[in-house]
């Protein structure tokens, strides 16, 4: 069973494309010669790179592999398998264990007694020394680490390489830290553990997603079952190889793989203590409703439409990268993606060309590729909901930029795509698309930037670029968003709290406050 669908086609979305634009039906998908969308001449590189491939090589990849339980790599009960795709060429990497509800039992029976018997009795200070060790361990495999999550999620390997890996570990050696010093992070309080925390992250940031989880999990005294998204399974199957040689001892992490209903049997699992969720807003809900009622903790990080603001006296060069990065980092699909950009009317124009501009030169293609800036789509389901969001933008009447690059001819690639003339009410101003398109929209006074902003059902995180610290700080008091960055975007570090309001989800991971959520303030020994 395959849990990437293959790469949709469909006659339906064919003719719809084509009644919305009347003209070529592959939306965003690469037609070799200028879209009719692009800016056309003069907007192209006039040379190109070399490829600059990074060598797959330093990956050893088994044919199959099983579910980590108890320190070891055990065969599903149900004897099925899944395959996990290379987006960027649809290329199978692995068959992986799909586990069943006996499994998901035995996972946390396994949590349980590690949890009793080993990890809850640890001094911190012992703790610690083995959350160091995972640390140092994927810092020296970190090379290896980086091919993995490229060649499995379809990111370019210049983000896994400086972003996703040494942040991942930095999570390890932050919360490392904490792990003898809990009564002095807490002061006055008992803190001690909560019990077996049942995790499930998504498919965006596959090990960063784990560090968030497992590292303060681990520190507070819990023991885990984690389970990966089934389109990006590989770094979790491989962190179990970290935890085997870090000498942790058995059943404290345990890894399941399977598809969400094992998700789901995972966190209404009644012997677990703790649950935390990071994805869709609907799926987010689903759990919300399951874990209702219990005496289970619970942290939600669900989805994002981030306002981006750009003030008339912003540093313009700097605002450029900030809204490349903020959007296309990722091919867009971040949960705090800055998908809707606000303009100052008065520097609209000009800047929206230089926006358009710089698109051009991003490189869309082969995620291994060191040049490479948009990789592939994680999945054949997201792009088929980037085209739909894209095509209905083209439907409501907003104007579509998309610069004239060539897509490779294999694999789930989208263009970066920019939307002006975008109203608030839009469904690409409203709807999270998870996808390398940014809607453009004005304003002319930060009160109405704020009314904006706000205007989501969503609250993650917010971006300001103004030189005014007053201003700054007047808008970050005003806005319902977990995270605003202030003259930059998407920056990340292990120190600062992350997580939202409204649909956004709920509790904080990163920080103080993300080990507070694997922590009873009077639960200590
Ligand atoms: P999901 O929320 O479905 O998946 C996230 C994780 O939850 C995966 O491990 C998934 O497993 C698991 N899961 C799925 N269904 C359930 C369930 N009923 N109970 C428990 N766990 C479950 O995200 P999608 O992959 O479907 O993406 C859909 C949309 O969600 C995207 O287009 C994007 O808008 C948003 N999203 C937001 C993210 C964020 O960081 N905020 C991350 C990913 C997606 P499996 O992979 O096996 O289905």
């Amino acid at each position: 069973m395959s849990q990437k669908a293959p790469r949709r086609k469909s006659a339906v979305t064919t003719q719809r494309a084509v009644a919305v634009r009347g003209r070529s039906a592959d939306v965003g998908r690469g037609t070799p010669s200028p879209s009719p969308w692009s800016l056309g001449e003069g907007q192209q590189i006039p040379w190109e790179y070399a490829p600059a491939p990074e060598s797959r090589d330093i990956v050893a990849l088994k044919s199959r592999y099983g579910l980590f339980i108890g320190g070891k790599e055990v065969a599903p009960r149900g004897g099925q398998w899944f395959t996990t795709v290379d987006p960027a060429t649809e290329e199978p990497i692995a068959e992986i264990a799909r586990a069943t509800v006996k499994d998901v039992d035995q996972a946390v029976g396994v949590a349980r007694k590690a949890f009793k018997r080993d990890w809850s009795t640890l001094p911190g200070s012992e703790r610690a020394k083995y959350l160091f060790r995972i640390a140092r361990i994927l810092q020296e495999r970190s090379r290896e680490f980086a091919v993995l999550e490229s060649l499995d999620g379809g990111k370019p390997i210049k983000e896994s390489r400086d972003v996703d890996v040494p942040l991942a570990a930095a999570h390890f050696w932050y919360y490392a830290g904490w792990a003898d010093k809990l009564e002095y992070a807490f002061p006055g309080r008992n803190p001690g553990p909560l019990g077996v925390a049942a995790q499930v992250i998504p498919w965006n940031f596959p090990l960063l997603m784990l560090a968030w989880k497992i590292a303060p999990a681990l520190a507070a005294g819990n023991t885990v079952v984690l389970k990966p998204a089934s389109s990006t399974p590989m770094s979790a199957l491989f962190f179990a190889d970290v935890c085997r040689q870090a000498d942790l001892p058995a059943g404290v992490v345990n890894i399941i793989t399977g598809p969400g209903e094992i998700g789901l049997a995972l966190v209404k699992h009644p012997d677990v203590d703790k649950v935390a969720f990071t994805g869709s807003t609907a799926v987010g809900k689903e759990i919300g409703r399951a874990v209702a009622g219990t005496n289970k903790a619970l942290t939600l990080e669900l989805g994002g439409k981030a306002a981006n603001i750009i003030f008339d006296d912003a540093p313009i060069d700097q605002a450029i990268e900030g809204v490349i990065n903020g959007i296309y980092f990722n091919q867009g699909e971040v949960c705090c993606a800055g998908s809707r950009l606000f303009v100052q009317e008065s520097i609209a124009g000009p800047f929206i060309e230089r926006l358009k501009d710089r698109l051009s030169t991003l490189r869309v293609g082969d995620p291994l590729d060191k040049n490479t800036d948009v990789g592939a789509i994680n999945n054949a389901a997201q792009l088929a909901k980037i085209e739909e969001l894209v095509e209905a933008g083209v439907a409501e009447g907003c104007d579509i930029y998309q610069p004239a690059c060539e897509l490779p001819a294999r694999g789930w690639f989208f263009r970066p795509t920019l939307f002006t003339n975008v109203a608030q009410s839009s469904r690409i101003a409203q709807e999270e698309i998870f996808g390398p398109v940014l809607s453009v929209l004005t304003f002319r006074t930060p009160a109405e930037a704020v009314e904006k902003a706000n205007n989501t059902a969503y609250g993650l995180s917010a971006g300001v670029w103004t030189e005014k610290g007053s201003r700054i700080l007047s808008m970050v008091s005003k806005m319902r968003a977990g995270v605003v960055w202030a003259n930059t975007f998407n920056r990340f570090d292990p120190t600062s709290p992350f997580g939202g309001y409204k649909e956004s989800g709920f509790g904080r991971e990163g920080g103080l406050h993300g080990l507070l959520a694997y922590l009873d303030l009077d639960g200590g020994h």
